[in-house]
């Protein structure tokens, strides 16, 4: 039996037949049928009251590439300072729910529409590189509009076990720390609206330690960066990375020991940024956890002596789920029998979907109470990187239903 990783805490205590949002997991079944992922909105809103809490004096975003759901962006977008944006599709769907000037469009190739689109609108570019500050300089008079730019910096330093780096070497993402002083400098001298720097040093990171060393170096960095160039920056945007329990030994963060490491770094921060905002950009932490895919058992086979469960989801929505989706070693997400949650383990099953390829698996070898043709089984941690991660087009299947209660 191979292990699955922790039930969020909203749903670990849970006995009998699972509630989602306050109703049965079968009645979401039957309404929306299957698979269907339902997203719990009261669990988002406590994340991020859970944020406030810790971090009273940090402005904090939605990076929507976890979840650009409509109806999720309605329900998040009024709980947030901004929304972070990487895409001309994104862009499109923050701005139906947000004020420009609280939106941030990151991201490396961005085309001269999607650029024109932002300037238009009012949107903060982060800009990713020289190329790009100059395109964005250039549509800017064209279209006659002061651009709001910050620079993304490529920082000289990693976000230590952090499940993906993104910073401290070679990179698509952000300008090299030592260049990026002089590109503010071209910004400023051109007459853009300078509002700071953007730095993101990784993602996925259930350290509080490696998240407080990471900010510390971003504060510092940022510091110098100001220094060098001269001017102090209205924002700085910390990055995020704040990571969720995925798999077996994963220990959920210690929020409020990252708050109080920030609160420590910002209280002695360099002068040239005591009038500065800071903002930390959060997607998985904030909706990872609201989410449960719920997905039919269609069949029930004995092959080589094992027990497999097939069901009517599987990578085509929940590719993260099957281990496809940016991890080296594939491992369990915590799944449950949603009419028998909290139920002894009595057999060792593997649940996969209905695709024809060996990578269409949702659980291996778990342990998990007797489930038939019928039987709903519910995914985890689905509230992010969910359907809009996935190959959905792939063999052909209808989309999944996606419900915000
Ligand atoms: C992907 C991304 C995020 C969100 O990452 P999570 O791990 O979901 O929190 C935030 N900021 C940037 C720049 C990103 O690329």
């Amino acid at each position: 039996m191979k292990p699955m990783g922790p039930l969020p805490p909203e749903f670990a205590d849970q006995r009998d037949v699972l509630v989602i949002a306050g109703r049965e997991a079968p009645a979401w079944a039957e309404d929306h049928g299957t698979p269907v992922f339902v997203i719990d909105r009261a669990i988002v809103a406590a994340r991020v009251a859970r944020f406030r809490t810790a971090f009273p004096n940090v402005d904090l975003h939605y990076a929507i590439k976890a979840n650009p759901l409509p109806a999720l962006l309605d329900a998040v977008a009024p709980l947030v300072d901004g929304l972070d944006v990487a895409s001309g599709g994104e862009l499109e769907r923050a701005v139906r729910v947000k004020p420009a000037d609280a939106i941030s469009f990151a991201g490396p190739g961005k085309r001269d529409a999607e650029l024109a689109a932002a300037i238009r609108s009012g949107v903060i570019l982060n800009l990713e590189s020289e190329g790009e500050a100059a395109r964005a300089l250039s549509l800017g008079q064209a279209i006659g509009v002061r651009p709001r730019v910050a620079v993304r910096v490529n920082p000289d330093l990693e976000l230590r076990g952090s499940g993906m780096r993104m910073g401290g070497r070679p990179s698509p993402f952000g300008v090299d720390a030592d260049r990026a002083a002089a590109l503010v400098r071209v910004l400023v001298a051109a007459g853009a609206d300078w509002r700071g720097f953007h730095v993101y040093a990784g993602s996925q990171a259930l350290s509080a330690d490696a998240l407080i060393e990471a900010q510390a170096a971003t504060l510092a960095l940022t510091a110098c960066l100001s220094e060098e160039a001269g001017a102090a920056p209205p924002l700085v945007n910390l990055g995020g990375g704040f990571g969720v329990p995925y798999f077996s030994g994963d220990v959920a963060l210690d929020v409020e020991a990252v708050g109080e490491g920030l609160a420590g770094a910002l209280a002695s921060r360099p002068a040239v940024l005591a009038d500065t905002r800071f903002a930390i950009e959060l997607g998985r932490w904030l909706v990872a956890e609201a989410g449960v895919y719920l997905t039919r058992v269609v069949d029930r086979k004995r092959s080589g002596g094992e027990t497999f469960l097939i069901v009517d989801g599987g990578l085509h929505h929940q590719l993260a789920a099957t281990g496809n989706f940016g991890t080296v070693v594939r491992r369990n997400y915590p799944l449950a029998v949603a009419t028998r949650i909290g139920s002894e383990t009595v057999e060792e099953v593997s649940v996969v979907g209905p695709l024809c390829t060996p990578l269409d698996r949702l659980g291996d070898h778990v342990g998990l109470p007797h489930a038939e043709p019928g039987d709903l089984i519910a995914v985890f941690l689905a509230g992010a990187y969910g359907a809009t991660a996935s190959p959905t087009a792939f063999l052909g299947h209808p989309a999944a239903a996606e419900v915000v209660a």
